[in-house]
Formats: C-alpha cells, sequence, structure tokens
C-alpha cells in the first residue's frame, strides 16, 4: 500500500504573457513561476506596499493597469505580470500573523474593487469569462417583468438606470451584504442585482479565496524560511514604512519642551499623550517608551538640545544628573544622528507600534492594540469623550480596527474627519492643521439631504437614520453622502444646492484600514465617476 501522502498541489503559471495574462484584473489562483533577482522582488514588494499604504496610492497603482480591461500592450502585460508577482511577494510577507493577514485581506480587496470599477463592460464580460463566472444577465422579459420590484428595492437607482443597467440573478448566500442592507431583490433564494452591484459577488469571492491562501501561506513559511535572505526581506516587509519621511523636522519653528504639556492633551495621538503623561508622572519611561515617546518629538520639531534638556528635568527628579548623563544622554543624542553610525533614525509608523511587542509594565505601543478594553474605555471617559463616542471607539477595537479607532478618537476630539492615519507625527500635522482651521478637513453630518433623498423614493433605509451615520466606520452600512453647497440643516438651501452622491458598501466600510480620505471632495469626485457610470 502507497502511504505516501499526495497533496493537492496547485499548477502554477506557466506560458506566455499574453496566454498567462489576458486581463487586468485577476484573482491571483495560480502562484507565479518565473525567474526573478533578489533586487526585483524587493522593488516589486515595496511598489505596491507603498501604493497600498499611502493616500490615494490605490487608486495610482489602479490606473497602472487601468485600461480596456484586455489590452495586449507589451507594457499592459508586464503591468500585470509585475502586479501578479508583487501580489504574492506580500502574501509572504502579510500572512505570518492574523492581524497582517487582515490588513491584507483589507488592502487587496480595495485595490480589487477600484480595478474591477475601471473595467469597461466588455472588460467585465471577458473576466468573468475568462475565470469561468457563470453569471448571465437576465433576459429583457424577466427584467421588465420584474421592473417594479427591482426599482423599488434598488433605491439608489433612478427608473432610467433601472432600464439601462443589466441585472443579474445569482444565489442570495453570495451577496449577504446586499441583502444585509436591503439593496437588492429577492425571490426563490436568489438575488436580482444590478451590474453596478457585481462587485459584491466578486469582492465576496476574492475575500474567501485570499483569506483561505493566506491561511495555506502561512503554513508555508517554515520551510521558506530556511532561505535567510528572504527570510530577512519578508520578515521585515511589514515593518517597512513608505509614507512620508518624518525624521526630517519640516517644523521651522520648532517645538518648545514648555508646549508640549498642552500640545499633549490637544494634538497627540493616544499613544504619545499616554508617554507624556507618563513621564510627567513618574519622571522615568523604558527603553522602549522613550525609543517611541523620543522619536515623536524630533519628528515634530524637538531639537536635539530640548529633548535633552527635557528628558534630563524630568529624570534627574528622580536620579542624579551624572548617572542620566551616563546612561540616558548618549540614547537621546543617538537618535538625533550624533553617536554611534549617526544614522538619522525615523519615527515609529503605526504598524511598526502595532506590531511591536509591549511587555507587562510598558508604556509604549499602540493603545487601540495594547491596552486592556476596559482600561481604555476608562482612559477615553477620563478625557472626557462623550459616552456613545467611547463605545463607538471600543466597538472599532473590539473588531482590531486600530488605526480606524484612532480616527474615531481624532474624530471625536478635534470635530474633523482626519485622513486615514497611519503614522503618529501624520496625526499630530493633522490635528495642528485642523486646529489652525486650515483647509483640507470638511465635517458633514449631512442628515437632512439623506431624509430628502429617502422622501423622494420613499423608501427610508434602516441604516440612514441616526446622529452618526456620516461617520462611516461607526455606524452606517451604507452610506449616500449627498453634498450640497453647504450641507446645512435648512432644506431650503439643500433643495437647490447641487449635488453628487457617492455609495460604499458595509465592506468599504468595515475594512481593516478603511481610507476616510474616500470623503474628501477630490476623492468624492474619483469614486463618484465609477459609481455613477
Ligand atoms: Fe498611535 Fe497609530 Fe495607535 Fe493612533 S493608531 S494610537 S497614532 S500607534
Amino acid at each position: 500500500m502507497d502511504l505516501t501522502l499526495r497533496r493537492k498541489v496547485k499548477k502554477a503559471v506557466s506560458g506566455s504573457l499574453a496566454e498567462l495574462y489576458p486581463h487586468d484584473l485577476q484573482l491571483y489562483v495560480l502562484p507565479p513561476t518565473c525567474s526573478i533577482s533578489l533586487a526585483e522582488f524587493e522593488e516589486f514588494a515595496m511598489e505596491r506596499l507603498k501604493a497600498e499604504l499611502k493616500k490615494n496610492g490605490l487608486k495610482l497603482y489602479a490606473k497602472l493597469v487601468q485600461g480596456s480591461g484586455t489590452g495586449q500592450t507589451e507594457f499592459e502585460l508586464q503591468m500585470r505580470k509585475r502586479d501578479h508577482i508583487s501580489h504574492f511577494i506580500l502574501r509572504l510577507a502579510y500572512c505570518r500573523s492574523e492581524e497582517l493577514r487582515r490588513w491584507l485581506l483589507a488592502k487587496e480587496l480595495d485595490l480589487f474593487r477600484l480595478r474591477f470599477h475601471a473595467l469597461s463592460a466588455e472588460g467585465v464580460r471577458l473576466f468573468l469569462q475568462g475565470n469561468k463566472l457563470d453569471y448571465d444577465p437576465i433576459p429583457a422579459e424577466e427584467k421588465s417583468r420584474l421592473r417594479d420590484c427591482l426599482y423599488e428595492s434598488t433605491y439608489m437607482l433612478s427608473s432610467v438606470q433601472i432600464e439601462t443597467y443589466e441585472f443579474y440573478r445569482v444565489p442570495f448566500l453570495d451577496v449577504l451584504d446586499l441583502v444585509r442592507a436591503r439593496k437588492c431583490f429577492l425571490s426563490s433564494g436568489y438575488a436580482y442585482i444590478p451590474s453596478v452591484d457585481f462587485i459584491s459577488v466578486l469582492s465576496s469571492k476574492f475575500r474567501d479565496n485570499l483569506s483561505h491562501a493566506l491561511v495555506m501561506t502561512a503554513r508555508q513559511l517554515p520551510a521558506l524560511e530556511e532561505d535567510e535572505r528572504l527570510f530577512l526581506m519578508l520578515k521585515g516587509l511589514h515593518n517597512t514604512y513608505t509614507g512620508d519621511d518624518y525624521s526630517i523636522n519640516k517644523n521651522t519653528t520648532g517645538v518648545r519642551p514648555e508646549e508640549l504639556d498642552s500640545l499633549s492633551r490637544k494634538s497627540f495621538p493616544l499613544c504619545m499623550r499616554q508617554l507624556h503623561e507618563h513621564i510627567r508622572a513618574h519622571h522615568h519611561l523604558k527603553h522602549g517608551g522613550r525609543q517611541q515617546y523620543g522619536l515623536f518629538l524630533k519628528g515634530i520639531g524637538v531639537s536635539l538640545e530640548d529633548a535633552l534638556r527635557f528628558w534630563r528635568e524630568e529624570f534627574t527628579k528622580l536620579m542624579d544628573l551624572d548617572k542620566f548623563e551616563k546612561q540616558y544622554a548618549y540614547n537621546i543624542r543617538h537618535n538625533y544622528g550624533k553617536e554611534g553610525k549617526r544614522t538619522n533614525y525615523t519615527p515609529y509608523s503605526c504598524m511598526k507600534i502595532i506590531m511591536g511587542s509591549v511587555g507587562p509594565g510598558d508604556t509604549h505601543g499602540c493603545p487601540f492594540k495594547h491596552t486592556d478594553l476596559p482600561v481604555l474605555k476608562q482612559q477615553l471617559y477620563n478625557y472626557n469623550l462623550p459616552t456613545t463616542d467611547i463605545q463607538a471607539v471600543a466597538d472599532l477595537v473590539s473588531h482590531g480596527h486600530c488605526q480606524v479607532a484612532c480616527m474615531k478618537y481624532f474624530e471625536v476630539t478635534h470635530k474633523v474627519v482626519p485622513d486615514s492615519i497611519v503614522h503618529p507625527n501624520q496625526y499630530f500635522i493633522q490635528s495642528q492643521k485642523a486646529l489652525a482651521g486650515k483647509e483640507g478637513f470638511k465635517m458633514d453630518t449631512g442628515l437632512n439631504v439623506i431624509g430628502k433623498l429617502e422622501y423622494r423614493r420613499g423608501i427610508p433605509h434602516p441604516y440612514l437614520c441616526g446622529v452618526h451615520e456620516m461617520s462611516v466606520y461607526v455606524s452606517s452600512f451604507c452610506c449616500i453622502k449627498t453634498y450640497g453647497a453647504s450641507a446645512s440643516s435648512e432644506n431650503s438651501s439643500l433643495s437647490s444646492a447641487p449635488t453628487q452622491k457617492i455609495k460604499m458598501d458595509d465592506s468599504d466600510v468595515w475594512g481593516d484600514d478603511f481610507d476616510v480620505s474616500a470623503l474628501s471632495t477630490s476623492a468624492i469626485n474619483a469614486v463618484n465617476s465609477h459609481t455613477e457610470k
């Protein structure tokens, strides 16, 4: 009897580029087999990572392959190959923990959706055909028979759009998000969805496939880690921050130690506020805290001399000056590139802080990740956050959305919605801009506008009622945001205002790092152009 274990191994991709990559959009079912150099390996990974981390980066990356969807130029084929390889590299780098897997899943889903929306109708058809996804639009007679039902169940579509869009009949289990949001017509176990919502079906397939693949990849990691060069590169990749460089102090006026108490209350993210308060209360920080907070201070504009003065004044409340100079001053100068290798060290990004290890008694780390929930809630309560907002933050934390929780904290404390937060120093800059009343931030409740839409269509939507629905990452599952001239509470001013709509489905909202910059006016135009096609 043959006891050899037979694993089901997926065939790898091989063939000419035109055969391998007939379409811009890929489901990444099979891994690549071509040879690339280590330099290319790193370059491809960084390129994709930058796209996934930076504001609007996804849109830029999407443009790399934005075209008819099925073009066959050499450039398009090479881009698809790059896309394919870089996706699999990030799988290797981001499969090692639940947190990382969830992050990558959310980012890849965003990219997939963006690119799907960029496809032409022919591109969509060929994508479905190429991936053997047997979905056909319902015949004209059936659509005509169901016209009223389709109109009533798709409250965002006008009667003209009902006529022009193709409708698909799919098993309702494939579109649970649309069912949950009551956005489709259901009959005999099938959901009828317009072509604009077809992405829900594909997203759920994409999510399931990738989620499963990431778990499988994690199991293969030990074998891969025998190659030290790859191991080191992959291990460090998720800590690589590719956003703005905050080691260069762009604050020409600088920040004085005397200002830190006030700034920590107004403009520090919670991770830095708690470190500042700890050092003021206990006159000491452990190494991890000194590194995290010290580099942050450097990034916001505290000079080396001021940093030495700040730490010295605190530490010498518990120790003599000689001990401070011998044991701590060197490290501070080192962080500013004045000792040792003379490297100008970079302040820690959110990802580095969130993924870092925090032991008992440590005060560094991200409070939305490393602090026990009851303690965090108590802390927010002490900072006078309203109970409902504390609960909203707690809900996000319990779902593992640390950075989104941080954005909610920003929103509550500043009354403006920030861009997505990927770095504590970026938080600080956004806060300073918001407090200075600079442009780029907009808090828009839009409740009356929604009321108007509901009234016009006469279909109250269960999720579009309440005070918080425009805080998309808190309470809305489906969000229609209409921008009027002023979005004030005056119906009269709204009725004459030009309006735009953006639509977000629930997975956009609940993605790990939902990009709140999508709420900025420029992004609305971009999203609008996709959703209003
Ligand atoms: Fe600090 Fe980033 Fe955590 Fe916010 S999300 S508290 S900025 S580490």
